[in-house]
């Protein structure tokens, strides 16, 4: 027979699935909210009374528009645009844009919605939102991507703002994306402000951004290690992607005296024996962020084993850091780690892990640091960031690097606080979701029927 949890949730979900259809990840993310939160609600029934799950559920407002841009063969070709402000109970929307053909309005949606937590972990004012589009930047030349983001923040410009809506960055985002919609914000609004984060130095923004979330990742690990009196140094580590937050994830894996075994992207993977080391990561950078080239040249270049259309969970090590985009890692995969002595897995990305992976880690009591606040970094410097340029300032990166690893810590506290189980596992998706939730959640109660 079916627990009172059991039958709440699965009839909360089948309204949900009703209202929402054909958006598997976004119910896959509530579904997962709601598993870990349910005891908590149940003990304090005054949120289920006052609505803030089925508000919580509803965005705020989505935008949805056509996004025509010229190519360089001169023909007109359309793509979607979206911008998703999930929930504004705690300061203006905030979360990234997201350019790569998969975009859709369920898996924004997800990333909204997971925002909306993370954001409230960060102990930062700031809201939850996703946006994004169907555009490919691969393969493209600079100057269409210039145009399609010009196009992009014609009609987004008039939805966001630095008291509003304030994007960032995502997979398929980075510098040039930023500075191309920047500029055509400015010209349009004749204003500059901080409505994006992710800027240039020399523009606005915080030093540490682009390493913000790939630092945040491990410094989260290595708290989670402490409390198991152990540490990075030494370890070997697996890491997919090698986009942003797989690059300074290697980074700071490298500084802290731990190896890197792999990289991937969604053409396969590369593994380096010998450990990724400081040269070797500068080729990536300049390979992905000014070449633009596929990471198999790694392997041609150091003469390493390259796996077609692989992940690489299959491969032996301490530490594994998904880095590259949701469900990357499913349950054989979670098996296969466990079985080859994989102790933490952080994930840099958002939602790496299916929930039948989630559930191989916590069964077995593997570390297992959740996304909204292992990957917590980002959005927190994006947070300094904004600070940094209402006030007209700027932090040296010394500053910001020791408030970045200031807000890891209070994340890991908190994750401690509502996550600890009894016998001493720590549940840290349970911590993260209560803990993110309860200030939400407060404030939408304080703040009357929003
Ligand atoms: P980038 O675009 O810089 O890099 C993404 C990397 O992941 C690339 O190597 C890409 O390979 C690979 N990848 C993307 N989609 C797929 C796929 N479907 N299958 C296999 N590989 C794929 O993005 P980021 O590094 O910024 O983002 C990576 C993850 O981290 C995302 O989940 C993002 O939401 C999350 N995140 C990012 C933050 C940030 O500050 N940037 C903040 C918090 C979370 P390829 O080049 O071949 O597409």
């Amino acid at each position: 027979m079916k627990s009172a949890s059991q039958l709440f949730i699965d009839s909360f979900m089948e309204n949900l699935i009703k209202k929402n259809p054909s958006e598997p990840e976004f119910h896959q993310a509530v579904r997962e909210v709601l598993l870990s939160i349910y005891e908590y609600i149940e003990d304090n029934p005054h949120y289920i009374d006052s609505g803030i799950l089925e508000r919580l559920t509803e965005a705020e407002r989505i935008i949805i528009f056509r996004v025509p841009w010229m190519n360089d063969l001169g023909k007109i070709v359309v793509n979607r645009g979206f911008r998703v402000e999930m929930n504004s109970a705690i300061g203006p929307y905030k979360g990234g844009l997201r350019f790569h053909p998969t975009v859709n309005l369920g898996i924004l949606k997800f990333l909204a919605f997971e925002q909306v937590f993370k954001n409230s972990l960060t102990t930062l004012p700031l809201g939850g939102g996703k946006g994004g589009s169907d555009f490919d930047p691969k393969g493209k030349s600079d100057n269409e991507v210039m145009r399609f983001c010009q196009s992009f923040m014609t009609e987004l410009y008039r939805h966001i703002g630095p008291n509003t809506d304030v994007p960032a960055g995502d997979i398929g985002v980075g510098g040039r994306e930023i500075g191309y919609m920047f500029g055509q914000y400015k010209r349009i609004k004749n204003e500059f402000t901080g409505v994006l984060t992710g800027k240039g130095i020399n523009w606005g923004g915080s030093v540490i951004r682009p390493e913000a979330t790939g630092y945040g990742a491990v410094y989260f690990t290595e708290e989670m290690l402490n409390t198991r009196h152990e540490s990075i140094k030494n370890k070997t580590v697996l890491i997919s992607g090698s986009g942003n937050v797989a690059q300074y994830a290697t980074q700071k894996v490298i500084q802290l005296g731990g190896k890197v075994l792999t990289l991937s992207d969604s053409n396969g993977y590369i593994l380096d024996p010998d450990g990724i080391d400081t040269e070797k990561l500068n080729y990536v950078m300049n390979l992905k962020n000014q070449q633009r080239g596929r990471i198999k040249e790694y392997a041609d270049t150091y003469g390493v084993q390259y796996f077609e259309n692989k992940t690489p969970w299959q491969e032996k090590a301490d530490i594994a850091i998904p880095c590259a985009t949701q469900n990357e890692i499913d349950v054989n995969d979670a098996e296969t780690l466990i079985k080859n002595g994989c102790i933490c897995i952080t994930e840099g990305a958002n939602m790496p892990c299916t929930p039948e992976a989630i559930n191989q880690f916590i069964e077995n009591k593997i570390l297992y640091g959740p996304g909204k606040a292992a990957n917590a970094g980002g959005v927190a410097v994006s947070g300094l960031e904004m600070s940094q340029d209402s006030m007209r300032i700027s932090w040296t990166r010394e500053d910001v690097d020791k408030q970045l690893k200031s807000i890891m810590k209070e994340i890991h506290q908190t994750c401690l606080k509502y996550g600890t189980k009894v016998g001493g596992y720590i549940n840290y998706m349970d911590g993260a979701n209560i803990g993110g939730f309860v200030k939400v959640a407060d404030t939408m109660i304080d703040q009357g029927a929003v």
